[in-house]
């Protein structure tokens, strides 16, 4: 027999920084609140080993972060549930959240669903995530300080964050898969005139080398000649797309032509009552402080848009 819908006033979707930092201020707000997550609460923060840039803690690893934004929601009042949403429907004055195991009522949904970094798929790249690979030079840059790093990719993100890098390794090797770079012709200039940048063209990346512990080098081989390089690089930043995690929201018509979730400075989307929040925005820098600002903000937000309803 299909259960009845369970009613909230506001379901989060996505319980990562983002989501929990939403959840902690609905809560407080005296609102009741369903944090809906298809995996282990903490989202990326679970992939990450330490985080040295989020303000209060020197150091901390994700998991920590994670279980700790999980109590200060949680202890607040708001409910954690799995669920894997497939779609959102708006009603006006309410929304039905469709999940693989049945359906929820909100008066208010927040979208925190986050974004996936794309792998290139090649030996190494899993066995040192974050010993020496990584998919975030904001995050990780300042652990290979005078150690050369490779950077993998061509595009805007590739050529920002190798740039980036440059300010503390010794060199950043771009290795790439055609014979120019993709990126806006304004950070072409920029790393073109920079004596740490260096180019590999054409290149097929084959595989990330390390000891068991630590990475010392990779290969690569020339698509054009076939003949096959090996690197010494301590770091290799990977940059071969990012993927916003909105399959579920396509038919609210709040999505950019990327895939990407619009919303206003408020973390308004289009649709009143639904809001969104962290890397699943259309945005320029996606970390776990940003997503807690704007958290923040929808969790507030949320509270007083029900208000307005009554
Ligand atoms: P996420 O953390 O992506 O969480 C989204 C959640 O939504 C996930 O739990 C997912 O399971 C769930 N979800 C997705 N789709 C659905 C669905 N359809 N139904 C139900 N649930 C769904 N940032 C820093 O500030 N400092 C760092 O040092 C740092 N290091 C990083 C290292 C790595 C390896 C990675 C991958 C990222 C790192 N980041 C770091 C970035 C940071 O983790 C993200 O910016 C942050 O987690 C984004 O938070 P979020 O709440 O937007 O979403």
């Amino acid at each position: 027999m299909k259960r009845m819908a369970k009613k909230y006033d506001v379901i989060i979707i996505g319980a990562g920084p983002g989501g929990m930092t939403a959840a902690l201020y609905a809560a407080r707000a005296n609102l009741s609140v369903l944090m809906l997550d298809r995996g282990i609460y903490g989202g990326q923060m679970n992939n990450t080993a330490a985080i040295e840039n989020y303000p209060g803690f020197t150091s901390i690893l994700g998991p920590d972060l994670g279980e700790k934004m999980y109590a200060s929601a949680t202890n607040s009042g708001a409910e954690y549930g799995y669920g894997n949403v497939s779609s959102v429907e708006d009603h006006g004055a309410t929304k039905t959240v469709h999940t693989d195991d049945g359906d929820y009522i909100a008066k208010a949904v927040i979208i925190a669903t986050g974004a996936e970094h794309k792998h290139v798929g090649v030996p190494g790249e899993e066995e040192y995530a974050g010993k020496g690979v990584s998919y975030c030079a904001v995050c990780d840059g300042a652990f290979f300080k005078d150690e050369d790093v490779v950077v993998v990719g061509g595009g805007d993100s590739a050529i920002e964050e190798g740039l980036y890098l440059t300010q503390m390794a010794k060199s950043v090797t771009v290795i790439h898969r055609r014979d120019q770079l993709r990126a806006q012709a304004i950070l072409q200039k920029r790393a073109f005139a920079n004596d740490k940048m260096k180019f590999v063209w054409n290149a097929n990346f084959e595989e990330i080398q390390g000891d068991g512990n630590a990475i010392t080098s990779v290969r690569y081989s020339d698509k054009v000649t076939g003949e096959e390089h090996e690197l010494n690089a301590k770091g290799v930043f990977i940059y071969v797309g990012i993927k916003p995690m909105t399959d579920a929201f396509t038919n609210l018509g709040i999505l950019n032509d990327q895939g990407w979730v619009i919303t206003d400075d408020q973390m308004k989307t289009t649709v009143p009552g639904i809001f969104a929040i962290g890397d699943v925005r259309a945005k320029n820098l996606r970390q776990i402080a940003t997503a807690v600002g704007e958290g923040g903000l929808a969790g507030q937000g949320a509270f007083n848009y029900i208000q307005d309803l009554a």
